[in-house]
């Protein structure tokens, strides 16, 4: 005989069964940990994984062994697509294409909200993962690049946003500090004030219900090694790593991107500045690494991709070389090398693979159903 009892369970465990992962919002993460580097700030095959012109000799000579690479990702040529920074990251946090809106801000422009989830979104929405476990890392000077912790599709957004560290963010939880903490004098207390609601300024979309308590664990100890000065910390890329190394010992976040961006500054200087940012990012990616391989958390349980946000042009008969925003065959020519658990060691991946498929792919090594991604999974990296 079937009572109601059984009839319910049942009929509650095959729900479960079939709308598994989205509806087990309580489901305890047990997949891999992974880290997204973005080789960032648009850079070229040649400087970077070519044999005789790399600049990031351990990422090409060293890290590779370890693992897949893929020297032949190209970005889609699309009706009204850029190759540029925030779009090439949208691409990879959401596996698709022209997922992005302008998020209309005054002050900078450059400022894409996305328009469909991102891999933290789906991370957070199947699995029971508090925010400052899926964390994104930022540069200094791109609160563009704010937006990208959630994006403005339905059924995900707000609610599963990954929290980010950057030095705006710093900021922000700085001065609020600064204002609660009082004792200031009127002229110091009216700047503290304007300092802050400048830095709020900058990002007109909620960081409600704001920046979470582990997160600001985190800054009131960034804050007590570093100062308020702001002259202590590193800075450009190497600020990166450091956030990305506190990152790892203090926050364990479960899914990390890293956002390289200073190879970018080429667009105003000349190309030493490019091939210098490179050195320094491959220095960033030994210490991160190295850091992994140390901790018993990481150690043989995360799997780490690294991979542009967009090419540059190789023509040297521009008057500006090194551009990237028209779309070019060079600025569509990216790459990536993937390695760590479960990922097939010292391979070349020889078929052309397109960029949306990093989102479907970390989307399956996490268990998640990236329902909106448009990209492959690229199975034949694992072993
Ligand atoms: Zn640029």
């Amino acid at each position: 005989m079937v009572t109601r009892r059984d009839f319910t369970t049942g009929l509650a465990a095959g729900a479960a069964a079939t709308a598994l992962p989205l509806s087990s919002q309580a489901a305890p993460y047990r997949g891999p940990n992974v880290v997204l580097i973005r080789f960032g700030g648009g850079v070229r095959r040649y400087e970077t994984i070519d044999e005789d012109g790399t600049y990031a000799p351990y990422t090409r000579k060293v890290l590779a062994k370890r693992g897949v690479l893929i020297p032949n990702m190209r970005i889609d040529k699309l009706e009204g697509g850029n190759t540029s920074h925030a779009e090439g990251t949208l691409n990879l946090l959401t596996g698709r294409y022209n997922a992005y809106r302008d998020a209309g801000s005054k002050f900078l422009q450059d400022r894409l909200e996305p328009t469909e989830p991102t891999l933290f979104e789906y991370l957070r929405h199947a699995y029971n993962i508090p925010s400052h476990e899926a964390l994104l890392i930022n540069g200094e000077d791109r609160p563009q690049e704010e937006f990208f912790t959630y994006g403005i599709h339905g059924h995900y957004g707000i609610d599963f946003r990954s929290e980010m560290l950057s030095l705006h963010r710093f900021k922000l939880y700085k001065f609020a500090r600064i204002l609660e903490d009082g004792g200031l004098a009127e002229e110091e207390w009216l700047a503290a004030e304007q300092q802050l609601s400048e830095l709020l300024a900058k990002d007109a979309r909620e960081i409600a219900p704001e920046q979470s308590a582990p997160i600001q664990r985190f800054w009131a100890k960034w804050r007590e090694h570093y100062g308020d000065d702001g002259f202590r910390n590193p800075r450009g890329d190497r600020l990166l790593t450091e956030l990305a190394l506190w990152a790892i010992r203090d926050l364990k976040p479960r899914l990390m991107m890293v956002n390289y961006q200073d190879p970018d500054y080429v667009h105003w200087g000349n190309a030493s500045h490019y091939t210098r940012a490179i050195a320094i990012i491959d220095d960033g990616i030994r210490q991160i690494t190295e850091a992994l391989d140390r901790d018993e958390h990481y150690r043989n349980n995360t799997v780490i991709v690294i991979t542009p946000d967009c090419g540059r042009d190789a023509n040297p008969l521009m008057s500006v070389p090194f551009q990237h925003h028209f779309n070019s065959g060079e600025s569509r020519a990216v790459w990536a090398l993937v390695l760590g658990r479960g990922v097939r060691q010292d391979r070349v991946f020889d078929r052309e693979v397109d960029q949306t498929a990093i989102a479907a792919t970390l989307a399956e090594v996490m268990g998640l159903r990236a329902e909106r991604s448009e990209g492959d999974v690229l199975s034949g990296v694992f072993s």
